[in-house]
Protein backbone atom coordinates (compact mmCIF):
# COMPACT_ATOMS: atom_id res chain seq x y z
CA UNK A 1 0.00 0.00 0.00
CA UNK A 2 0.97 3.60 -0.93
CA UNK A 3 1.73 5.83 2.12
CA UNK A 4 0.13 9.36 2.63
CA UNK A 5 2.75 11.56 1.92
CA UNK A 6 2.25 14.78 3.78
CA UNK A 7 4.60 17.66 2.95
CA UNK A 8 4.69 20.28 6.48
CA UNK A 9 4.89 23.87 5.08
CA UNK A 10 5.10 27.45 4.83
CA UNK A 11 6.84 30.14 3.60
CA UNK A 12 7.67 31.90 7.17
CA UNK A 13 10.36 30.14 9.25
CA UNK A 14 10.31 29.68 12.53
CA UNK A 15 6.37 28.78 12.72
CA UNK A 16 6.64 25.47 13.63
CA UNK A 17 7.40 23.38 10.98
CA UNK A 18 9.92 21.28 12.36
CA UNK A 19 8.75 21.01 15.59
CA UNK A 20 5.46 20.06 14.30
CA UNK A 21 6.92 17.03 12.01
CA UNK A 22 9.40 15.68 14.88
CA UNK A 23 6.41 15.75 17.64
CA UNK A 24 3.46 14.56 15.19
CA UNK A 25 5.84 12.13 13.91
CA UNK A 26 6.80 10.97 17.30
CA UNK A 27 3.45 10.80 18.75
CA UNK A 28 1.82 8.99 15.62
CA UNK A 29 4.90 6.00 15.98
CA UNK A 30 3.67 5.82 19.52
CA UNK A 31 0.47 4.53 18.51
CA UNK A 32 2.09 2.00 16.37
CA UNK A 33 2.13 3.94 13.14
CA UNK A 34 5.53 3.15 10.50
CA UNK A 35 6.47 6.80 10.14
CA UNK A 36 9.00 8.23 7.96
CA UNK A 37 9.77 11.90 7.97
CA UNK A 38 12.92 13.50 5.80
CA UNK A 39 13.97 16.63 6.30
CA UNK A 40 14.34 19.15 3.43
CA UNK A 41 15.64 21.87 4.54
CA UNK A 42 19.21 22.57 4.37
CA UNK A 43 19.72 23.79 7.89
CA UNK A 44 18.89 20.20 9.09
CA UNK A 45 16.71 20.78 12.60
CA UNK A 46 14.49 17.85 12.05
CA UNK A 47 18.04 16.08 11.91
CA UNK A 48 19.32 17.94 14.60
CA UNK A 49 16.03 17.57 16.45
CA UNK A 50 16.74 13.29 17.15
CA UNK A 51 20.47 14.12 18.13
CA UNK A 52 21.55 12.72 14.67
CA UNK A 53 25.04 14.56 14.41
CA UNK A 54 25.86 16.10 10.83
CA UNK A 55 28.75 13.30 10.50
CA UNK A 56 26.20 10.74 11.22
CA UNK A 57 23.84 11.75 8.11
CA UNK A 58 25.58 10.64 5.46
CA UNK A 59 24.40 11.69 1.64
CA UNK A 60 20.91 12.21 3.11
CA UNK A 61 18.04 13.90 1.66
CA UNK A 62 20.53 15.80 -1.03
CA UNK A 63 20.45 11.83 -2.83
CA UNK A 64 16.62 12.05 -3.49
CA UNK A 65 17.50 15.05 -5.30
CA UNK A 66 20.58 13.76 -7.49
CA UNK A 67 18.79 9.86 -7.18
CA UNK A 68 22.69 8.98 -6.75
CA UNK A 69 21.80 6.32 -4.31
CA UNK A 70 18.52 4.27 -4.14
CA UNK A 71 16.31 6.13 -1.47
CA UNK A 72 15.79 3.26 0.50
CA UNK A 73 19.51 3.35 2.21
CA UNK A 74 19.18 6.56 2.82
CA UNK A 75 16.77 6.28 5.95
CA UNK A 76 18.56 5.85 9.90
CA UNK A 77 16.52 4.70 12.60
CA UNK A 78 15.65 7.03 15.62
CA UNK A 79 15.15 6.79 19.34
CA UNK A 80 11.51 6.04 18.33
CA UNK A 81 10.52 2.62 17.31
CA UNK A 82 8.59 2.79 14.09
CA UNK A 83 10.16 6.26 13.34
CA UNK A 84 12.79 6.34 10.50
CA UNK A 85 14.40 9.73 8.98
CA UNK A 86 16.02 10.83 5.94
CA UNK A 87 18.46 13.34 7.68
CA UNK A 88 19.18 16.99 5.82
CA UNK A 89 22.48 18.05 4.51
CA UNK A 90 24.07 21.00 3.97
CA UNK A 91 24.57 20.11 -0.02
CA UNK A 92 20.96 20.78 0.10
CA UNK A 93 21.49 24.75 0.30
CA UNK A 94 22.06 25.44 -3.45
CA UNK A 95 19.38 23.52 -4.56
CA UNK A 96 17.70 26.30 -6.18
CA UNK A 97 20.60 26.84 -8.77
CA UNK A 98 22.05 23.56 -8.73
CA UNK A 99 18.92 21.32 -9.99
CA UNK A 100 17.46 24.93 -12.18
CA UNK A 101 18.37 23.05 -15.15
CA UNK A 102 17.16 19.47 -14.49
CA UNK A 103 15.16 17.37 -16.32
CA UNK A 104 11.53 17.22 -14.32
CA UNK A 105 13.46 19.44 -11.40
CA UNK A 106 10.01 19.63 -9.22
CA UNK A 107 9.57 15.55 -9.94
CA UNK A 108 12.77 14.61 -8.33
CA UNK A 109 11.81 13.32 -4.65
CA UNK A 110 8.08 12.27 -6.03
CA UNK A 111 10.67 10.19 -8.48
CA UNK A 112 12.72 8.84 -5.78
CA UNK A 113 10.09 7.66 -3.26
CA UNK A 114 8.27 6.09 -6.29
CA UNK A 115 11.46 3.76 -6.00
CA UNK A 116 10.21 0.50 -4.64
CA UNK A 117 11.29 -0.67 -1.60
CA UNK A 118 11.02 2.28 0.41
CA UNK A 119 7.20 4.09 0.80
CA UNK A 120 5.54 1.09 0.76
CA UNK A 121 6.96 0.17 4.33
CA UNK A 122 5.23 3.40 6.10
CA UNK A 123 1.97 4.28 6.87
CA UNK A 124 2.82 8.13 6.54
CA UNK A 125 5.83 10.03 5.47
CA UNK A 126 5.95 13.73 6.27
CA UNK A 127 8.42 15.96 4.58
CA UNK A 128 10.02 18.90 6.41
CA UNK A 129 10.17 21.95 4.42
CA UNK A 130 12.53 24.31 4.13
CA UNK A 131 11.29 28.26 4.30
CA UNK A 132 10.37 29.78 1.28
CA UNK A 133 8.55 28.68 -1.70
CA UNK A 134 11.47 27.34 -3.75
CA UNK A 135 12.52 24.06 -5.52
CA UNK A 136 12.53 22.46 -2.62
CA UNK A 137 9.03 22.91 -1.21
CA UNK A 138 8.00 22.53 -4.34
CA UNK A 139 9.61 18.93 -4.61
CA UNK A 140 7.44 18.20 -1.48
CA UNK A 141 4.73 19.47 -2.93
CA UNK A 142 4.90 17.13 -6.23
CA UNK A 143 5.56 14.39 -3.97
CA UNK A 144 3.01 14.92 -1.43
CA UNK A 145 -0.42 13.41 -1.31
CA UNK A 146 -1.72 16.36 1.46
CA UNK A 147 0.04 19.50 2.93
CA UNK A 148 -0.27 20.55 6.90
CA UNK A 149 0.04 24.26 7.17
CA UNK A 150 1.51 25.27 10.78
CA UNK A 151 0.66 29.05 11.52
CA UNK A 152 2.12 30.78 14.76
CA UNK A 153 -0.31 32.64 16.37
CA UNK A 154 0.69 36.03 15.88
CA UNK A 155 -0.75 39.09 14.18
CA UNK A 156 0.81 38.57 11.35
CA UNK A 157 -0.10 34.47 11.17
CA UNK A 158 -2.05 35.03 8.10
CA UNK A 159 0.61 37.45 6.18
CA UNK A 160 1.61 35.54 2.78
CA UNK A 161 -0.96 32.64 3.62
CA UNK A 162 -2.39 34.16 0.10
CA UNK A 163 1.13 33.20 -1.78
CA UNK A 164 1.05 29.99 0.04
CA UNK A 165 -2.39 29.11 -1.11
CA UNK A 166 -1.44 30.31 -4.61
CA UNK A 167 1.70 28.13 -4.94
CA UNK A 168 -1.04 25.07 -3.65
CA UNK A 169 -2.91 25.87 -6.36
CA UNK A 170 -0.59 26.30 -9.02
CA UNK A 171 0.67 22.75 -8.05
CA UNK A 172 -2.36 21.25 -8.07
CA UNK A 173 -3.48 22.79 -11.63
CA UNK A 174 0.24 21.85 -12.88
CA UNK A 175 2.19 19.44 -11.46
CA UNK A 176 0.45 17.61 -8.49
CA UNK A 177 -3.58 17.34 -8.87
CA UNK A 178 -4.18 15.24 -5.73
CA UNK A 179 -2.36 17.40 -3.41
CA UNK A 180 -5.34 18.52 -0.56
CA UNK A 181 -5.16 20.57 2.27
CA UNK A 182 -4.53 18.22 5.23
CA UNK A 183 -5.20 21.38 7.60
CA UNK A 184 -3.84 23.95 9.64
CA UNK A 185 -2.31 23.86 13.01
CA UNK A 186 -2.27 26.69 15.17
CA UNK A 187 1.48 27.33 16.72
CA UNK A 188 2.73 28.84 20.14
CA UNK A 189 -0.40 29.79 21.23
CA UNK A 190 -0.21 32.11 24.96
CA UNK A 191 -3.42 31.73 25.93
CA UNK A 192 -2.95 34.59 28.30
CA UNK A 193 -2.52 36.47 25.53
CA UNK A 194 -6.11 37.96 24.30
CA UNK A 195 -4.48 38.95 20.79
CA UNK A 196 -4.20 35.00 20.28
CA UNK A 197 -7.46 34.40 20.78
CA UNK A 198 -8.28 36.83 18.10
CA UNK A 199 -5.74 35.64 15.35
CA UNK A 200 -6.99 32.28 16.39
CA UNK A 201 -10.51 33.41 15.53
CA UNK A 202 -8.97 35.27 12.22
CA UNK A 203 -7.46 31.90 11.32
CA UNK A 204 -10.64 29.65 11.72
CA UNK A 205 -12.62 32.17 9.36
CA UNK A 206 -10.44 32.01 6.83
CA UNK A 207 -9.66 27.98 6.81
CA UNK A 208 -12.66 26.75 8.42
CA UNK A 209 -12.67 23.42 9.71
CA UNK A 210 -9.84 22.71 7.99
CA UNK A 211 -7.94 23.89 11.19
CA UNK A 212 -7.32 21.91 13.56
CA UNK A 213 -9.46 21.72 16.83
CA UNK A 214 -5.94 21.18 18.91
CA UNK A 215 -3.80 23.92 19.18
CA UNK A 216 -0.05 23.89 20.36
CA UNK A 217 0.49 25.88 23.47
CA UNK A 218 3.83 27.55 23.70
CA UNK A 219 5.74 25.61 25.96
CA UNK A 220 9.44 25.72 27.45
CA UNK A 221 9.65 21.76 27.18
CA UNK A 222 8.99 22.56 23.68
CA UNK A 223 12.00 24.84 22.74
CA UNK A 224 14.43 22.84 24.79
CA UNK A 225 14.07 19.49 23.89
CA UNK A 226 16.04 19.98 20.46
CA UNK A 227 18.88 21.16 22.34
CA UNK A 228 18.91 17.48 24.21
CA UNK A 229 18.19 15.71 20.67
CA UNK A 230 14.82 14.62 21.47
CA UNK A 231 11.37 15.06 20.05
CA UNK A 232 9.58 16.60 23.13
CA UNK A 233 7.54 13.18 23.88
CA UNK A 234 10.52 11.72 24.79
CA UNK A 235 12.16 14.76 26.41
CA UNK A 236 9.18 15.51 29.29
CA UNK A 237 6.24 13.36 27.82
CA UNK A 238 3.99 14.39 30.58
CA UNK A 239 4.77 18.65 29.51
CA UNK A 240 2.04 20.26 28.16
CA UNK A 241 3.90 20.67 24.52
CA UNK A 242 3.98 16.63 24.46
CA UNK A 243 0.88 16.45 25.43
CA UNK A 244 -0.53 18.57 22.69
CA UNK A 245 1.41 16.75 20.11
CA UNK A 246 -0.26 13.83 21.62
CA UNK A 247 -4.13 15.43 21.05
CA UNK A 248 -2.79 16.22 18.02
CA UNK A 249 -1.63 12.79 16.80
CA UNK A 250 -5.11 11.36 17.67
CA UNK A 251 -7.56 14.15 16.19
CA UNK A 252 -5.02 13.87 13.04
CA UNK A 253 -6.17 10.16 13.06
CA UNK A 254 -9.56 10.20 13.79
CA UNK A 255 -9.19 12.67 10.54
CA UNK A 256 -8.18 10.00 8.61
CA UNK A 257 -11.55 8.16 8.86
CA UNK A 258 -13.87 8.18 6.12
CA UNK A 259 -17.12 10.15 7.30
CA UNK A 260 -19.55 7.92 7.61
CA UNK A 261 -22.53 8.56 5.07
CA UNK A 262 -25.65 9.53 5.73
CA UNK A 263 -24.07 10.98 9.08
P1 LIG B 1 10.22 26.30 11.50
O1 LIG B 1 10.59 24.88 11.20
O2 LIG B 1 8.90 26.69 10.91
O3 LIG B 1 11.30 27.26 11.11
P2 LIG B 1 10.56 25.56 14.27
O4 LIG B 1 9.70 24.37 14.48
O5 LIG B 1 12.02 25.31 14.09
O6 LIG B 1 10.01 26.45 13.08
O7 LIG B 1 10.32 26.53 15.51
C1 LIG B 1 11.03 27.75 15.64
C2 LIG B 1 11.52 27.89 17.08
O8 LIG B 1 10.42 27.96 17.97
C3 LIG B 1 12.36 26.72 17.54
O9 LIG B 1 13.37 27.20 18.39
C4 LIG B 1 11.39 25.86 18.33
O10 LIG B 1 12.02 25.11 19.34
C5 LIG B 1 10.47 26.90 18.91
N1 LIG B 1 9.11 26.40 19.09
C6 LIG B 1 8.32 25.83 18.16
N2 LIG B 1 7.12 25.52 18.64
C7 LIG B 1 7.14 25.90 19.96
C8 LIG B 1 6.18 25.86 21.02
N3 LIG B 1 4.95 25.36 20.85
N4 LIG B 1 6.54 26.36 22.22
C9 LIG B 1 7.78 26.89 22.40
N5 LIG B 1 8.72 26.95 21.44
C10 LIG B 1 8.42 26.47 20.23
MG1 LIG C 1 12.27 24.15 10.16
Amino acid sequence: MQPKIIAIANQKGGVGKTTTAINLATALAATGERVLLIDLDPQGNASTGFGIGTDERGIGSYALMTGEAPAASLVLPTEVPGLLIIPATEDLIGADIEFAGAEGREHLVQRALDEPGLAGQFGYVFIDCPPGLGLLTLNALVAASSVLIPLQCEFFALEGISQLMRTIDLVRHSLNPGLALEGVVLTMLDRRNNLAQAVSDDVRAYFGGRVFDTAIPRNIRITESPSHGKPVLLYDFRSVGAQAYVALAAEFLQRQKPVEAGV
